[in-house]
C-alpha cells in the first residue's frame, strides 16, 4: 500500500474520531489488515487494536511498530478457543469474548502463569440466536458471578455483536437489552462494570446512543475488506 493510501487511512480515522464522544474508546478491528495499516490509524490517535484470531494477532504484534512510540492495547474480539488460552494470556490486554466458565477458567490458569490479571468482557448473545457465540441474556449474571471467583481474570463489562441486519436501527433492542444487563450487574456487590462494547462501522452511532463506551470499527477506518 502506498504512503498516500496510508495517509488516507489516517485521515479517515481522524474524521471518524471527530464523530465520537471523547469518553468512547475506539477499537480498530484489524482482521486482514497489515501492520502498516494499523500504524496509520494509531497515527490518528487510536490506541486500541482488536483481533479476531490469535495467530493473526501474533504476527501483527511481531511486525507492528507504534509510529510515535506510545503503547497500544490489544483486544481479542473474535471467538477464543480454549486451546489458545495460553497464547491469548500472553498477547492480549483484554479479552472481549468470554462466553463460558470453561474458557474463563483456562484463561485464569494461563494468566496466573504470566502473573497478570486479564480484564475480560462477557460476550452476550443479545439476539438470542441459535448457534451463535455469546451467552444468552438470562445466563449472563450467573456466569459473571462464577468468573468473579477467579483471581486472574476480572469481568469489566459486556460485549455484544447482535444479529446481522439490513437496517442497523434494528439492532436497537439488542443494544438496549445488553445495556440493561450491564446496569443490573453494575449494582452487584463486588462487580466492576466499566466497558460496554457494542457497535461496528454501520451501527456505532446507534450503539453509543444506547450506552456503548467502546466501539469496534474496521471498514470505516480501513476501507472495504
Ligand atoms: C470485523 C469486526 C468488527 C468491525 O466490523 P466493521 O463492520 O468492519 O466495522 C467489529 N467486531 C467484531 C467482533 C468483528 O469481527
Amino acid at each position: 500500500m502506498s504512503q498516500e493510501q496510508l495517509g488516507q487511512i489516517t485521515e479517515s480515522a481522524r474524521r471518524l474520531l471527530q464523530t465520537i464522544p471523547p469518553d468512547v474508546i475506539v477499537v480498530a478491528a484489524a482482521k486482514s489488515r497489515t501492520a502498516g495499516q494499523v500504524a496509520a490509524v494509531v497515527r490518528a490517535g487510536i490506541r486500541h487494536i482488536g483481533h479476531n484470531y490469535v495467530q493473526e494477532a501474533q504476527a501483527m504484534r511481531a511486525a507492528f511498530r507504534s509510529p510515535d512510540g506510545e503503547p497500544v492495547l490489544w483486544h481479542m474480539i473474535g471467538h477464543l478457543q480454549r486451546n489458545k488460552a495460553a497464547q491469548a494470556a500472553d498477547l492480549f490486554d483484554m479479552v472481549e469474548t468470554v462466553d463460558s466458565l470453561r474458557l474463563a477458567t483456562a484463561l485464569d490458569r494461563c494468566c496466573a502463569e504470566h502473573q497478570k490479571v486479564m480484564p475480560v468482557l462477557i460476550e452476550v448473545n443479545s439476539g438470542g440466536e441459535a448457534n451463535k457465540s455469546g451467552v444468552l441474556p438470562h445466563e449472563v449474571e450467573t456466569l459473571a458471578r462464577q468468573i468473579a471467583a477467579l483471581e486472574h481474570v476480572q469481568v469489566q463489562g459486556l460485549m455484544t455483536m447482535g444479529p446481522a441486519v439490513d437496517d442497523p436501527q434494528d439492532l436497537c433492542p439488542c443494544f438496549r437489552l445488553t445495556k440493561t444487563i450491564f446496569d443490573r450487574l453494575s449494582q452487584v456487590e463486588g462487580m466492576t462494570m466499566r466497558y460496554l462494547s457494542m457497535g461496528m462501522s454501520d451501527s456505532y452511532l446507534i450503539a453509543i446512543e444506547e450506552g456503548a463506551n467502546l466501539v469496534r470499527i474496521g471498514t470505516r477506518l480501513f476501507g472495504p475488506r
